[in-house]
């Protein structure tokens, strides 16, 4: 499967997840915050995601 080499994801859930290497197969993905203020890697996540 084509993917991105730039954007590693191991979210297999994920409708645009590349199961082969673990990649991710958009060309740009959108990522968000989900606090005011991101203070930690758990405030951010991919809001590119979509469910298969
Ligand atoms: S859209 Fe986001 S969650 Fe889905 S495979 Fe790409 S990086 Fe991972």
């Amino acid at each position: 499967m084509e993917h991105n080499d730039s954007i590693g994801c191991v979210v297999s859930e994920c409708k645009f997840h590349c199961h082969d290497d673990n990649y991710c197969t958009l060309n740009k993905i959108e990522v968000i915050k989900h606090e005011s203020v991101a203070k930690t890697p758990e405030c951010t996540d991919c809001g590119s995601f979509k469910t298969t």
